[in-house]
């Protein structure tokens, strides 16, 4: 049903054009005076509203009101004067005494397709630069995952949503990741369990735009409706974006009105948005990919293979900056050369395999008790390689201490407890007249580690 609002102060007209419109059957609320009119035209809904001239010019009403409301005047007889008055206030169409019934039918009639017109045209309006801002973000020069923000802030600007993301799949996987999300800006890379999400496994499966008019209804919420309604999510649109024949990803779109859910209109654009989105969708799997390829192979070739600690290739890079930084800033650097004391025994006693699970243990038992800043290297067989940045030889004794302590009293568990062992250790510290690159650490290192295997073992030898 529309509703008129009619300002009047003739009451005899008021009355009779009150009773007029009201046998037409729309919910009418007629007033003598301005003010009341204003009062209720701010606090209610009104489709259309009548006003008496010249009186309805005279207050500041005209300029309060926005022009979404078609206005009609109502004039006593015509009046060049005061129409030219009117038309610049806004008002465009009348009606002029003596009038029919039908003239007025059909004036509210064509003042209600005029308005419906305007809003669908502003509407497309707004969806058409959206698409354009879209469009051009897309081959800008932002990474995938900027774009993909903004494509989802976009769509929330135009539609009125409460979560509004860009989901990325992958075939046969039972997670997905969000992409992005118009809530929060920072997120990255948030994993979704797929089972937890019906709709979105519905379009996955059927490759098909999934729309849920009424959560609390739609068979296809039934399991998780109890957890989604809470939240205050009503209505969901789940699109699915195809690169190629593939489905790469979703647009997931939920609102909290029920009912009438999404518009063609909104559906249309969506759709649109999606197809648009598949290349920026397709560019961030594929730089997710490389970067984990990337910090993959860099970690394995930085790796020692057996036990998980840093190779000597990473060692001697490491080693150089250390040493650069140490002289530049003239501090100290300490390096532990460390051989575990009969190792072939180990070997011969229990053989390679249990070695190798030896080998893996100890290189625990040291990264578990050294320094975040230390950096701890496999050197060889069964020699490690630790730096002390900014240790003095001071320093260095008693860390090397506490570790021949901790590797003694270790019990390992792949020997079962049965069998102990100890480790040399040669120590040396920068600066000292006879290091004069980062190399030469290294090697007076192992000449110290040396004379402690050759005076007993299981001991420290510091360079003197
Ligand atoms: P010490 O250092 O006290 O002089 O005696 P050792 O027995 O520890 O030293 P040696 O240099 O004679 O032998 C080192 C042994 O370490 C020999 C080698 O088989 C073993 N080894 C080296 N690398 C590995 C490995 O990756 N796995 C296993 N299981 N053993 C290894
Ligand atoms: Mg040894
Ligand atoms: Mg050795």
């Amino acid at each position: 049903m529309k509703h008129i609002v009619i300002f009047d102060p003739d009451t005899k007209h008021l009355s009779s054009f009150t009773s007029l419109l009201k046998k037409k059957n729309y919910s009418v609320h007629g007033f003598n005076a301005i003010e009341k009119a204003i009062i209720h035209i701010k606090n209610s809904k009104s489709d259309i509203i009548f006003l008496r001239l010249p009186e309805g010019l005279k207050t500041k009403y005209l300029n309060l009101l926005n022009g979404n409301v078609p206005h009609i005047g109502i004039l006593g007889k015509e009046k060049e004067g005061v129409i030219r008055k009117a038309f610049k206030a806004g008002i465009e169409e009348f009606i002029i005494s003596p009038y029919t019934a039908s003239e007025v039918k059909l004036k509210i009639k064509y003042c209600l397709e005029k308005k419906h017109r305007t809003e669908t045209i502003e509407k497309e309006k707004k969806y058409l630069k959206a698409l354009i801002d879209i469009t051009s973000l897309v081959s800008s020069t932002l990474n995938s995952y900027e774009i993909l923000y903004f494509i989802v802030k976009k769509i929330a600007e135009v539609i009125p949503v409460i979560r509004c993301s860009m989901i990325r799949v992958e075939h046969g996987q039972n997670n997905a990741e969000v992409v992005a999300t118009f809530e929060s800006p920072r997120l990255k890379n948030l994993t979704l369990e797929l089972n937890k999400y019906p709709e979105i496994r519905e379009a996955l499966i059927k490759k098909k735009p999934i729309i849920i008019s009424d959560v609390n209804s739609d068979p296809i919420m039934t399991d998780v409706k109890d957890i989604i309604s809470p939240l205050g999510i009503k209505s969901i649109i789940v699109l699915p974006v195809f690169y190629r024949d593939t489905v790469i990803g979703t647009l997931f779109l939920r609102t909290s009105r029920s009912g009438r859910s999404f518009t063609e209109d909104e559906i249309m654009f969506c759709r649109t948005v999606a197809n648009t989105s598949a290349n920026a969708l397709y560019n961030a799997f594929l730089y997710e990919k490389s970067e984990s390829e990337k910090i993959r192979f860099g970690k394995l070739a930085i790796t020692d293979y057996l036990t998980g600690l840093y190779n000597t290739r990473y060692l001697y890079n490491r080693l150089e900056e250390e040493f650069s930084r140490a002289r530049r800033y003239n501090m100290p650097l300490t390096c532990l050369m460390l051989d575990i004391d009969f190792f072939k025994r180990v070997n011969d006693t229990y053989g390679h395999k249990t070695g190798d699970k030896v080998l893996k243990e100890f290189a625990q038992l040291l990264k578990k008790h050294i320094r975040k800043s230390d950096i701890l290297a496999r050197y060889g067989g069964e020699e490690f390689i630790i730096l002390l940045p900014n240790t003095s030889k001071e320093g260095a004794e008693p860390e090397a201490e506490r570790l021949c302590h901790h590797i003694k009293n270790h019990k390992f568990k792949s020997l079962k407890g049965q069998h102990s062992l100890s480790a040399s250790i040669g120590v040396v510290t920068y600066p000292h007249k006879n290091i004069n690159h980062s190399g030469d650490l290294i090697t007076l290192a192992d000449t110290a580690l040396f004379k402690a295997k050759h005076t007993g073992r299981a001991k420290i030898v510091i360079h003197p």
